[in-house]
């Protein structure tokens, strides 16, 4: 994977819910997606709409494997990917953790052989195919260009550090939509508003785990403090590397990155481009304070201009 470009240009965020002007403000919370143990149930998208009365969807096959919602959408604010990648014979897949140990079975990724139940032999056997399923979601980014160019505020931070839209403020300009450099926040049909995860902000603030994380049967979804869940993943990616899956990396967890990191990251099994995720992400509005910074120089300039122009008129 790409290494992220580093920012020198972009402050270096340590608390966004402090820098939007909350004071005392709690650790700031968010989600570490170990995209190696998700079993593709589609718990969490089920248990999301649930929570959060978000209308049904996915009610079509997309004709593309198991994945039947197909992207974030406002009807959709989890997505569970169904990356199928074909290996050639001879190329052994990425061994997950399951194959590695052989303990459990909740990382077995391969797809199913086309012979007779019982005669494919084992797990290993079935290495030439493997299903990558990781859930996405909103990344409550530390620097949010859907935030940023809202002009109405209904796009807010709250006090955990997380990104909220207040669906009776939205004027539906869309204006966000295209500031989101991953794709997430939409707008919906019929209703024209925008809509997108909110980290279950009603739950967490009375202590309460979100519904997806609180649903996933095999903590692919881990909630808590950012800090914490940073730690967390970078032991379990050393695990993952000792125990021969040298893919694992992580995805979003760097302050240094193009968004200044985000508080919902991920453990990937292969490049983020496969799972459709953008390699090198950037805040849209990263040029904005500079901007503004010229726009007043020039106004300056033109007013002393105008200035001298008028004393030299009076002579
Ligand atoms: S992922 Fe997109 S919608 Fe979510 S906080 Fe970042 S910019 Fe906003
Ligand atoms: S509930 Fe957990 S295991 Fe099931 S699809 Fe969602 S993330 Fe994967």
């Amino acid at each position: 994977m790409a290494e992220p470009v580093p920012r020198p240009d972009l402050p270096v965020t340590v608390d966004p819910a402090t820098e939007a002007g909350w004071v005392d403000a709690p650790p700031r919370m968010g989600f570490f997606t170990d995209t190696s143990v998700c079993i593709g149930c589609k718990a969490c998208e089920v248990a999301c709409k649930e929570w959060n009365g978000v209308p049904t969807s996915g009610l079509d096959l997309l004709g593309m494997s198991y994945d039947n919602t197909g992207a974030l959408t406002a009807n959709s604010w989890r997505h569970v990917a169904f990356v199928e990648q074909p290996r050639p014979a001879g190329q052994p897949a990425a061994r997950t953790e399951a194959e590695t140990t052989g303990k459990g079975s909740t990382e077995f990724l391969g797809m199913p052989g086309s012979a007779p139940p019982g005669r494919t032999g084992s797990a290993h056997g079935r290495s030439d195919f493997r299903w990558l399923m990781m859930s996405d979601v909103c990344k409550h980014c530390t620097r949010a260009g859907c935030l940023d160019v809202c002009p109405t505020g209904a796009l807010f931070r709250t006090e955990f550090g997380t990104v909220v839209v207040q669906e009776d403020i939205c004027n539906g300009c869309g204006y966000c939509v295209s500031a989101c450099p991953y794709g997430v926040i939409d707008r919906r049909a019929g209703d024209g508003r925008a809509w997108k995860c909110t980290l279950c902000y009603d739950r967490i603030g009375v202590g309460m785990t979100p519904a997806c994380a609180q649903a996933c049967p095999t903590e692919s979804i881990q909630y808590g403090p950012l800090d914490e869940l940073r730690e967390r993943a970078a032991t379990r990616v050393a695990t993952l590397h000792e125990r021969g899956v040298p893919e694992a990396r992580l995805y979003g967890h760097d302050p240094a990155d193009g968004v200044g990191g985000d508080g919902a990251f991920f453990l990937l099994l292969d490049e983020p481009e496969v799972y459709g995720l953008p390699p090198d992400p950037q805040v849209p509005t990263r040029d904005l304070p500079r901007m503004w910074r010229r726009a007043g120089v020039a106004a300056l300039a033109m007013a002393a201009g105008a200035v001298v122009a008028f004393l030299g008129g009076r002579r």
